[in-house]
């Protein structure tokens, strides 16, 4: 089955056409700038180069109309009728409390999706306009829903209340959700399989490092903490978000710079975290790069985040009682032997050692970097969160049939 997965940003569509036979990707790409100046689409058949093509998006309907387009191309595309796309499988960030799995998106769904927006303002209504540009476009396609959050909808209440009034919790749903559940879940089935161990017998502990970054505590398969919480703002310190604040901060700087609500908002999300602290730039990359020409805020940046990273690693495998493995993935955890060094460092005393020129070599692929006398195994596997969705939007398609 060919199935096309839609992420969604405010001004940007992510996209793969998965064969779901060959689990392998026919295309993928990106429209970036929808709406601003200068919009480009980035293309890539998974036998021919990449391609770019420029032009004025204005929307997320005209967006995904470029990327059917792209797909039906005589010189780059990889279907030759639009027919062959099957299915639309989406990645919505909040499910809240209400979406424990993937679901086939219908008009009531799309009204408790809606009511959703409250709980993720800043991701779910980008996610619905993309739910939307495809029914236009790709009328009559059966469409799934799936979600960050779901993954994470075993964490007990003890891992997921806050120490604020419970009426909060109950009022509004203020609790500890976690995200980045696809990429989780399906690192944790690759490692079970590397490791060759069912993952109902393992405790792993799972780190995306992304742009956005979570570690999540997976203790038989299930997600039992996880460190992004009511929104993608908690936890790690990320690319621009902050990580973990005392909420005090908060009040103190929107009172002494006068912020906005929207203000404050931006700078949380937008300016803090790596990019705040090196004031370098949010790409780990270029910070490395810097720190190795001796530039101290840039240093500071990465044991900051190193050092967090490696926090929540121990707390994590207090929470389990033990631990078997710990997984990298992601662009920095998969390609930054720099970062999981940093990150390992002092925990010797739980079993995690490296082997250096195993790690130094694991980049962009599956590894086992652990030291023979390890008894944590760590593992860098490359996520693929969109065959994920792709393999749920299968499942769920040939079941409404
Ligand atoms: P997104 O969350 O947007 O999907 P990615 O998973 O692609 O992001 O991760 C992007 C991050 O990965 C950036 O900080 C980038 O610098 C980092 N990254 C990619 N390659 C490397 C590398 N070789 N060394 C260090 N960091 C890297």
């Amino acid at each position: 089955m060919k199935i096309l997965v839609i992420n969604c940003g405010s001004s940007s569509v992510k996209y793969q056409l998965i064969d779901t036979d060959t689990e392998t990707a026919l295309a993928k790409g990106m429209v970036s700038r929808i709406g601003m100046s200068a919009s480009v689409l980035t293309h890539k058949p998974h036998d021919r180069p990449e391609v770019k093509v420029s032009g004025e998006i204005l929307d997320h309907i005209v967006a995904i109309e470029y990327v059917v387009a792209m797909l039906l191309s005589e010189n780059h595309g990889v279907i030759a009728d639009r027919s062959e796309i099957e299915a639309i499988g989406h990645r919505v960030v909040h499910g809240g409390e209400k979406f424990t799995e993937s679901v086939l998106i219908t008009p009531e769904l799309m009204l408790e999706l809606r009511n959703l927006i409250d709980l993720a303002p800043l991701h779910n209504p980008h996610n619905i306009r993309g739910i939307n540009a495809c029914q236009k476009t790709l009328p009559g396609l059966p469409m799934v829903a799936v979600f960050d959050t779901a993954f994470h909808h075993q964490m007990p209440p003890k891992a997921y209340i806050y120490g604020l009034p419970y009426v909060m919790y109950k009022r509004y749903g203020i609790r500890r959700y976690g995200f980045h559940g696809t990429s989780h879940q399906y690192v944790a089935e690759q490692a079970s399989q590397m490791l060759g161990k069912p993952l109902e017998e393992l405790k792993l502990i799972t780190c995306h490092l992304g742009n956005g970054a979570s570690v999540a505590a997976v203790d038989g398969g299930v997600s039992v903490d996880t460190s992004m919480g009511f929104t993608p703002l908690e936890g790690l310190l990320m690319g621009t978000r902050t990580g973990d604040l005392d909420p005090a901060i908060i009040l103190h700087i929107m009172a002494r710079e006068e912020l906005t609500l929207h203000e404050a908002n931006t700078l949380l999300n937008k300016h803090s975290g790596l990019a705040g602290i090196s004031g370098v730039s949010s790409d780990m990359r270029e910070i490395i790069e810097s720190a190795h020409s001796n530039h101290s805020n840039a240093r500071l940046a990465i044991d900051a985040y190193c050092y967090r990273l490696r926090k929540y690693i121990a707390a994590y495998a207090a929470a389990m009682g033990g631990l078997d493995a710990l997984v990298y993935t992601a662009g920095i955890g998969e390609n930054s032997p720099d970062v999981r060094e940093c990150s390992c460092e002092n925990l010797e005393f739980m079993g995690i050692r490296l082997d250096k020129a195993k790690n130094n070599q694991a980049v962009g692929q599956k590894a086992d970097i652990s030291a023979d006398d390890a008894t944590v195994r760590t593992l860098v596997i490359p996520t693929n969160e969109e065959l994920v969705i792709a393999r749920d939007t299968k499942r769920i398609v040939e079941a409404a049939k």
